[in-house]
């Protein structure tokens, strides 16, 4: 597999003749390109100038009417769109699925088309899925190893999460586990994990710099204790209980710890005038990993006017994930500070870390702030997210190297982002990488405030709004993901797939599986039993256990210690009556199948949403189904073939879309009666798609505020997205997305607090 060539993004993505023979050498699967940076880039020019184009189409109804009476103008859109079919059905042919879309003969007209068109871009997301999911076990499936002829046990002994257990049970399960892998350092911590399926309460007892004092809940050690810890309680009943047990605190519980104080942080009257930059950079670099140099560092901390914050993080070997380093810089001095050794000492820091006249400087801390709290009970008053800044000047890119390379200079390279970062100790190169991520901030701050005040002549108000935008990220809470009936079914739509009754039901029934595993294991659910593997076992049903095996390679520790539990549950969904549900009908089928539908949403708001969905925007579905910020991270480990399928998948989005604007306006005069016929059928309600609902799927783009990108996913703004600035939304809208994370959990069902 090879690299991306870096450094070349600035040229254009079309071939010029000179650089022939050396293209041909290097790229063979985007003949014409450069590279596949290049064939994507000029893919989504592409698929943005077709948007566009049939966006401009005339309006449904009246205007289309009129224009349509010209024969002229019938007849080109007419050939225009034979050449969008011929187009689709082409790329349709490629990835080996129907394209009869021409055929007419073959056609009852526009909704089996359209069908058919989902039913590509099922195959190809899937696809693509796939590619990912192998791209992503590539890169990080430290592959554990079992002893040869070893017989795994029927029943699981590894619960060593729960600490009282037997050690016995615990030391064979290591071995199991992790034979050649980093020692688990869960086992280190002091307090246990707690991934029972409850909302995360924060992680505080003492809270200094406060001006409102902590609850009692926090401070008393006895309420604290009474948690629900046992995993085998059904979530309801577990919440219940929890209720019932903590009624008084519930809203302190679940509070900010630092709310007031955030309310009412002012910035510093001195920090909203222009700083004069203080070039020069720390040269001495510690490791801290032991409780005397915590308090120490603290003591240095706590005498500065600012210093800058980075977290390493690791979460394919836990489910919750879990803090691995800290990296600090002072103008003076870099420290490395082991968060796994200090996990249970690290809230000492929060002197400095809410010191309202101490500015801590982070690069897009969305997750940091995140990761502070649930790990190490740490929480910011005075952030400043140098991200931010980047966002308020408009700069070309918003990641931590472009600035560095813009402010300082310096090139980086970023091949141990996605490293293991549990290791111990800590090879040198790594921590000089993670040294690079603070080294420069505190200097960087000094820049980003100069210009954000020449920007605006000198007045502090952009300045200023960096500022409002860092605190609205330090009043972020954990949320901790939730498992509910439900969760299976935002999998189940993300992934639209058409699936039989049975095979839902296997779905449901291993996703269910997997969480409750994963929780009780410690491990990711990639780890236990990834979704590709989780795919096609539910789509294939294996009749023996065997088969399950086979549906997974490599074969998880996990699914291999438990093949009979699970081939249980898939002869469970084959017991199932079976049903072939079209995917459009799916949102009915699923209500009757979840009866804890705690949303109460009527088959008809359901099934509303689900054609809602179907026609949105291209590029929002491509943005929420494919590229989780899980799995762009291993973008470096595409291979072209891979970009390519996702550029085709983009086009083909495009091109379904720019159909469906031409032709919605045939859905409005009663075409899609004929689904509601198919409803009808299997005996429900069916709601007529309102022209109120057809008319928001013609709108191009939602408008939403540009998402906020903590993870610097793959760096589509080096395919020059500056081609979507003339597209309806804000100004510097970015193609990169939203953290998964953001949407885990927060959609669940727990009674309010
Ligand atoms: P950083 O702030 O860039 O040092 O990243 C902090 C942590 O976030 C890393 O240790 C990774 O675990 C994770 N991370 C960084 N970049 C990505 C990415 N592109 N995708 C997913 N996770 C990432
Ligand atoms: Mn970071
Ligand atoms: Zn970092």
């Amino acid at each position: 597999m090879d690299s991306p060539k870096s450094n070349d993004s600035t040229n254009s993505g079309l071939r010029d003749s000179t650089s022939k023979a050396n293209d041909e050498e290097q790229d063979e699967l985007c003949p014409g390109f450069r590279n596949a940076d290049a064939f994507v880039k000029y893919g989504l020019g592409a698929v943005l100038s077709a948007t566009k184009a049939s966006a401009s189409l005339p309006q449904t109804g009246d205007e289309d009417d009129f224009y349509r009476s010209f024969p002229g103008f019938r007849e080109f859109c007419e050939s225009q769109g034979d050449k969008l079919l011929h187009c689709m059905s082409q790329i349709m042919q490629h990835h080996g699925c129907r394209s009869h879309l021409r055929d007419q003969s073959k056609l009852t007209g526009l909704e089996e088309r359209f069908d058919l068109v989902v039913d590509s871009n099922d195959v190809i997301l899937e696809r693509v899925g796939i590619l990912l999911d192998e791209a992503d076990g590539v890169n990080r499936t430290q592959q554990p190893v079992l002893p040869a002829g070893f017989q795994p046990p029927k029943i699981v002994v590894s619960s060593w999460n729960r600490m009282g257990s037997g050690s016995r049970s615990r030391s064979e399960t290591f071995r199991l586990l992790h034979a050649k892998n980093v020692a688990r350092p869960q086992l280190k911590f002091k307090e246990k994990v707690d991934n029972s399926n409850t909302p995360f309460i924060p992680k505080i007892f003492i809270k200094p710099n406060a001006t409102k004092p902590l609850s009692s809940y926090f401070t008393n050690k006895q309420i604290r204790k009474q948690r629900p810890e046992d995993l085998d309680v059904p979530a309801a009943l577990a919440d219940l209980i929890h209720q019932q047990r903590t009624q008084e605190h519930v809203e302190d519980m679940f509070a900010h710890p630092y709310q007031y104080e955030l309310d009412h942080f002012t910035v510093p009257e001195g920090l909203l005038s222009k700083p004069e930059p203080q070039v020069g950079y720390s040269t001495k670099c510690s490791f801290i990993d032991s409780l005397e140099d915590l308090v120490a560092l603290n003591e240095k901390l706590c005498k500065l006017s600012e210093f800058a914050v980075d977290l390493e993080h690791h979460n394919y070997r836990s489910f919750l994930g879990l803090t691995c380093l800290m990296q600090i810089s002072t103008r003076e001095e870099d420290f490395i500070v082991d968060t796994i050794e200090l996990r249970s000492e690290l809230y000492i820091l929060n002197e400095a870390f809410t010191d309202p006249a101490i500015v801590k400087v982070f690069h897009g801390a969305d997750s940091d702030i995140d990761w502070l709290q649930r790990d190490l009970g740490l929480y910011v008053v005075n952030l400043f997210d140098t991200h931010q800044a980047s966002r308020a000047l408009n700069l070309a890119r918003h990641s931590l190297d472009h600035l560095l390379k813009h402010f300082c200079t310096v090139d980086t390279d970023k091949r141990y982002q996605l490293a293991d970062w549990r290791i111990r100790p800590l090879p040198e190169e790594m921590v000089q990488y993670a040294r690079t991520d603070t080294h420069y901030l505190p200097y960087i701050y000094d820049c980003v405030r100069a210009q954000l005040l020449d920007f605006n002549h000198g007045q502090p108000g952009l300045l200023q709004s960096v500022w409002n935008k860092s605190r609205d990220i330090s009043l972020k809470k954990y949320v901790k993901p939730i498992f509910t009936e439900e969760s299976y079914l935002e999998l189940q739509r993300k992934q639209k797939r058409s699936l039989n009754t049975q095979q839902l039901t296997a779905f449901r029934l291993l996703f269910a599986w997997r969480d409750k595993l994963a929780r009780q294991e410690d491990e990711s659910t990639g780890f236990t039993l990834p979704t590709h593997m989780m795919n096609k076992i539910s789509e294939e049903l294996p009749r023996e256990p065997q088969g399950i095996i086979a549906c997974c390679n490599p074969v998880p520790p996990l699914v291999r210690q438990q093949v009979n539990e699970l081939h249980l549950l898939v002869q469970q969904a084959r017991e199932m009556p079976l049903l072939k549900v079209r995917r459009w009908l799916e949102p009915m089928f699923l209500e009757l199948e979840t009866p804890n539908d705690q949303d109460s949403h009527s088959v008809a708001q359901m099934k509303a949403r689900r054609i809602i969905e179907s026609f949105e925007n291209p590029f929002r579905m491509v943005r929420y189904d494919m590229v989780k910020p899980q799995y762009c991270l291993h973008c470096i480990l595409f291979n072209r073939t891979q970009h390519s399928t996702i550029f085709l998948v983009i086009s083909v989005l495009a091109l379904q879309w720019c159909a469906h604007q031409q032709e919605c306006q045939e859905s409005a005069k009663g075409d899609v009666k004929k689904r509601e016929r198919v409803a009808s059928e299997v005996g429900e309600l069916t709601p007529k798609p309102s022209k109120k609902l057809l008319k928001s799927a013609e709108k191009p783009e939602k408008k939403e505020p540009p998402p906020q990108d903590d993870f610097n996913p793959f760096d589509y703004s080096q395919s020059d997205l500056k081609v979507f600035a003339g597209s309806s939304g804000p100004g510097n809208r970015s193609m990169s997305y939203m953290a998964g994370k953001s949407e885990r959990g927060v959609r669940q069902n727990w009674p309010k607090r």
